[in-house]
């Protein structure tokens, strides 16, 4: 009986010190599969370089002369996770009938592929891996992070709690999210908008073997900000609510002064005025720097660039071609 081809992307910006550990991890678990007649053997490793500076793309093509099962392609310059696995996902599609996400520094246990491709034999076309506990994470993390799905859930828009981008999806869902044409891409909101049956397996979050995490505070608000953006304009009808209860209390307030006006009872009153002002100011601001955020993605939107560039495939013969004389 025929099996399916799984392909397993993984996303590698300057990770030369955790890629030659991790590596054999992923082959071992394709031969295992494989050897449970689970997948077909020819399932590949794919890792999308995502412009490194260091020597994570001479690891990548050496480990593709090694073994058959690794394979790489190489993004011409940084362009950030999201679009690294949007990147592999879309080199996959059509070469296979399964891909698994996974991030390449050894966090993501591994072992839950096994669950993940039970799910798929079983007819679920989606499934999330979900940290079970996140103690290995700093305590901001965290609390940031949950402090961001529980927003999300508020703003309505879908998101699996504590899932991040290890996730196996079937080739149909692949063919419907090349659909999705945006350039903003924040794959853990897209994913559930392709619908179709899903199931999640937990797992427990490893650290980081080595090297350093490229999600500083910066970086992590940018995402989540993104996040939030992409997928829900409640942020704009929260605004228009702010805006309604402030004018209100400003008429009430209005009507208030003219009274004591009237009556004589003039009152110096500095304090409160400075206080509305600069309430209401700062809102103000805040409120044109959500609704700027947005017609600033709608710009970036129309332009409609590429959202990678592929340069290099280990398949490929990296030489120039010119044309005959
Ligand atoms: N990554 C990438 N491009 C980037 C930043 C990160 O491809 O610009 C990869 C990185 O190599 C890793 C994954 O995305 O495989 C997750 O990054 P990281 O481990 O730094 O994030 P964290 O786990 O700390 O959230
Ligand atoms: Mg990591």
């Amino acid at each position: 009986m025929a099996k399916p081809v799984l392909w397993v992307v993984i996303p590698c910006y300057n990770e030369e010190q955790v890629l030659p550990i991790t590596a054999p991890w992923f082959l071992k678990k394709i031969q295992e599969l494989t050897e449970a007649e689970k997948i077909s053997i020819n399932s590949r490793i794919l890792f999308v370089n995502d412009g490194s500076a260091d020597k994570t793309w001479e690891i990548i093509r050496d480990l593709a002369a090694q073994d058959e099962h690794y394979i790489g392609i190489c993004q011409s310059r940084n362009r950030g996770h999201q679009n690294a696995v949007l990147a592999g996902l879309m080199e996959a599609k059509d070469k296979c009938d399964i891909t698994i996400s996974i991030d390449c520094d050894g966090q993501d246990d591994i072992n839950a592929m096994d669950r993940m491709v039970d799910e798929y034999l079983n007819g679920v076309e989606i499934v999330y891996g979900v940290r079970a506990k996140r103690d290995k994470d700093s305590f901001f993390k965290r609390f940031t992070a949950e402090g961001f799905y529980k927003f999300m859930k508020f703003l309505g828009a879908e998101v699996v709690f504590n899932h991040a981008d290890y996730r196996l999806i079937s080739a149909r869902v692949l063919q419907h999210l090349a659909d999705f044409e945006e350039v903003n891409i924040f794959l853990r909101g897209m994913v559930p908008l392709v619908g179709f049956q899903s199931a999640t397996v937990t797992y427990d979050r490893a650290e980081r073997l080595a090297g350093k995490s490229h999600y500083p505070l910066r970086k992590m608000l940018a995402l989540a900000f993104n996040g939030i953006t992409s997928l829900s304009v409640k942020p704009i009808s929260l605004i228009t609510s702010f805006g309604i209860g402030f004018s209100v209390v400003g008429l009430i307030l209005m009507i208030w002064a003219v009274i004591r006006a009237i009556m004589g009872q003039t009152v110096v009153g500095w304090a409160s005025t400075i206080c509305i002002i600069c309430l209401l100011g700062g809102i103000q601001l805040i409120s044109i720097g959500i609704l700027g955020q947005y017609i600033g993605k709608t710009y970036l939107e129309t332009k409609h660039r590429p959202r990678y560039i592929i340069s290099a495939r280990t398949w490929e013969k990296e030489e120039r071609k010119y044309l005959e004389d």
